[in-house]
């Protein structure tokens, strides 16, 4: 297959993107490794959208869906695992063939930073999502930032959450803070990070230096960094490589930046292809 444009992750980055280059009459495939829509699923309350009302991770994703749907944008679900350029053309290969293109759009987000010592069965997680199903269960909660506070806040609905930080300060937004704080199911444990973590009999054993107790699951949300692991430094530097949304933006990284940004480059793309036509 040859197209002009290869999109690699449909989060809101690559979905942006996608509909611009419809929009604007250009071939291109969207390439999805996981669930369509990307992180914001995990997300209790997206409220800063200056078009949308205040929404869930799950609403906002199902109109991302639906937004594909009025465009007939097609979504292979395949894991993209390298990129090669020879003679101005990129051969992109996945896990089920490979396809060739004039452009590349790296759409794909940030990773989780590991905690490799805590991962002792799967009941240590790095994304809500994977505990949105459970209920009446005791999670703990590694972390102290946004997105720490939020899941404590999705997670508390139906669980009894205990969120382990670092310090006794945070930095999020001080509505978020007053949420969690008037929550009856989530007790927050300032200066007590976790120092250890065990299996015992079918729970985990969870240790600070002032505190153990046993838990069902454990969330580690510490941070999350931009993932850019198919990307050689040469092709960093190819005028035909875009990055958009979080891969590009790391720590500074939202939703509507990522739209833009997919955006911005489908344009960039657009009238590159234009000028050499
Ligand atoms: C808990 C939480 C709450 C949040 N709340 C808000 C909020 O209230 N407001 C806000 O503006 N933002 C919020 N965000 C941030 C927002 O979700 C991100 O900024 C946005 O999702 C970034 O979009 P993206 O497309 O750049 O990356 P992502 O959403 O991370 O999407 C990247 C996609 O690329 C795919 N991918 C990665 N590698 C490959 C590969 N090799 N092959 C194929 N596919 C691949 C991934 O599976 C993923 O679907 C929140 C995030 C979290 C985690």
């Amino acid at each position: 297959m040859f197209v002009d444009v290869a999109i690699i992750g449909a989060g809101p980055a690559g979905i942006a993107c996608a509909i611009q280059l419809k929009h604007q009459g250009i071939e291109f495939v969207l390439l999805e490794s996981g669930k369509i829509g990307g992180m914001v699923i995990n997300a209790n309350f997206v409220e800063n959208m200056p078009l949308l009302p205040p929404l869930s991770g799950k609403e906002v994703v199902k109109l991302l869906i639906e937004k594909l749907k009025y465009y007939d944008i097609e979504v292979i679900n395949t894991l993209v695992t390298s990129i090669s350029k020879k003679e101005n053309i990129f051969n992109i290969g996945y896990s089920s063939g490979s396809l060739c293109s004039k452009y590349v759009v790296i759409a794909t987000g940030t990773k989780p930073k590991r905690v490799k010592s805590f991962e002792v069965s799967s009941k240590v997680v790095y994304e809500p999502l994977k505990l949105f199903g459970v209920s009446g269960k005791g999670i703990a909660i590694a972390g102290s930032g946004e997105a720490a506070f939020d899941a404590a806040m999705s997670l508390s609905k139906s669980n009894r959450i205990t969120l382990f930080a670092k310090h006794s300060t945070f930095n999020i937004s001080p509505r978020l803070l007053d949420m969690v704080e008037k929550s009856e199911n989530i007790v927050v444990m300032r200066n007590n990070p976790i120092e250890k973590v065990y299996e015992k009999e079918d729970k985990l054993f969870i240790k600070t230096h002032f505190f153990a107790g046993f838990y069902d699951n454990l969330l580690i949300s510490i941070g999350r960094e931009a993932n850019r692991e198919l990307l050689s430094t040469e092709l960093l530097s190819d005028k035909r490589v875009y990055l958009a949304g979080d891969v590009r933006r790391g720590k500074l990284g939202q939703m509507s930046i990522a739209i833009g940004d997919g955006i911005e480059v489908a344009q960039e793309i657009v009238a590159d292809l234009r000028k050499n036509r």
